[in-house]
């Protein structure tokens, strides 16, 4: 037994009886009987030295890559004069990344709530949305991913993460996403906000039509509903521009983020609202709180995650890399038709759907044995995704695409 072997016999053994024994199963199933001891660039590397080319990517955690230079560099320097605040005096860094996120966000969102995850980002912008209009209600979409708390999870659109906790939240519909004229007629004038990702990640990489957010935005206008759009996922540059939405130049009243916001380094999310909204949090700035929400580590993160999208050109890389990324599939696919259904995505938020989900697992599971990190989508397991880091070059690509070539032959000779 070498010492490596002893630390993942150790980590197992400690899953199964002190983490949870069904994650022992499934990341072994999926081919990792290994654990991961370091990272690095576009690398996950394990206990024995290998290294692994991630096309997870958190999933859309990394976009700066895995311990990205400058920002490891902000926040060793912060970690050194002050890592969480006070909250009682006012902290420069918290006031910083306010500003810069409302330099960066579409139109006149402006205020911004800073919390440590997705789930929290989106609990916060449904409660401001119900004090802000005074409604009850909301309309989400089926296979919708918000998160796991109760409202966020109210708001999701996946039985299997929602039956088990039952009740949830009241007054969710869940509309066909994509489908203007469904989300037409569920907005009513109880209809406090309007909630659904700008392209769906979890439920399968789903991109909607062109028209879909133009209508969804007037929908609510002229039911002076609000409109949340989550881009817990799909911000930070993932898709080719700062925000998907961006694409269709439309302005949410709310917008939340997370996952890339911190860089890959910090845990962290926030919502940002327009001016009006804020009125509520203003009157009382204790409605709505979070101890370590906007704590000055997090926030030199998100600093650090802002330069690096502007000065290392990384919604461009995302566009340029993504192009390539989606040509390489979509050839693939061809030659794999009796398997995959279909490519699809934007930038560098790919979805690969095949007719099988057992096929899409095996898959991974080969993927593994080639040395690349990817996983399926939570709310669609038919769908594998490719989320790598947006510094991935062009040459890392060839070799993802190599893989999954090789992946999909050794699939379908062990289904033979
Ligand atoms: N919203 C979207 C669109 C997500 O993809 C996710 C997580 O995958 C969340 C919210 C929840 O984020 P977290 O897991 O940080 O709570």
């Amino acid at each position: 037994m070498t010492g490596a072997d002893d630390i993942i016999d150790l980590t197992f053994r400690r899953y199964e009886q002190y983490v949870n024994p069904g994650i022992a199963t499934l990341v072994k199933f999926m081919g990792f009987d290994t654990v991961e001891v370091a990272s690095e660039g576009c690398y996950i590397y394990d206990a024995d030295g290998n290294k692994y080319l991630d096309c997870w990517g958190g999933p859309g955690v990394f976009n700066m890559g895995h311990r990205p230079e400058r920002i490891i560099r902000r926040v060793a320097q912060q970690l050194e004069k002050m890592p969480l605040s006070s909250h009682i005096l006012a902290n420069p860094l918290t006031a910083e990344l306010a500003e810069r996120l409302a330099e960066v966000t579409p139109g006149s969102l402006q205020f911004s709530f800073f919390c440590n995850s997705g789930a929290e980002a989106v609990e916060g912008a449904l409660k401001a949305a119900r004090a802000h209009t005074g409604r009850p209600e909301f309309v989400s979409t089926q296979g919708g991913f918000h998160g796991k708390t109760f409202g966020a999870l109210s708001a999701s659109g996946r039985d299997v993460y929602r039956d088990p906790f039952q009740p949830l939240m009241a007054g969710f519909t869940h509309v066909p996403f994509g489908d203007a004229q469904a989300l037409a007629e569920a907005v009513t004038d109880k209809t406090a906000a309007v909630i659904f990702e700008p392209i769906q990640g979890e439920g399968g990489i789903v991109v909607p039509p062109d028209d879909y957010l133009p209508r969804a935005r007037e929908i609510c206008d002229e039911a002076g509903a609000l409109l949340i759009l989550d881009e817990v996922q799909t911000g930070f540059g993932r898709t080719g521009k700062w925000w998907a939405c961006d694409w269709a130049g439309v302005v949410p009243d709310i917008m939340t983020m997370g996952k890339a916001l911190g860089g890959g380094v910090m845990p962290m999310g926030a919502f940002i609202a327009r001016p009006e909204i804020w009125d509520i949090f203003a009157e009382n700035p204790y409605v709505h709180t979070s101890t370590f929400g906007g704590n000055p580590l997090a926030c030199s993160a998100g600093l650090g995650a802002i330069e690096s999208i502007e000065e290392d050109g990384l919604c461009e890389r995302a566009a340029e890399r993504g192009d390539q990324f989606m040509e390489g599939l979509s050839a693939i696919a061809a030659e794999f038709q009796d398997k995959i259904v279909e490519v699809r995505g934007r930038g560098l938020l790919i979805g690969v759907q095949f007719d099988d989900s057992d096929v899409a697992g095996l898959v991974i599971s080969a993927l593994a044995g080639e040395h690349i990190v990817a996983g399926y989508t939570l709310n669609n397991p038919k769908v594998i995704r490719f989320e790598p880091p947006l510094i991935i070059s062009a040459e890392q690509v060839e070799e993802a695409l190599a893989a999954f070539s090789q992946a999909l032959d050794n699939t379908a000779a062990l289904l033979q």
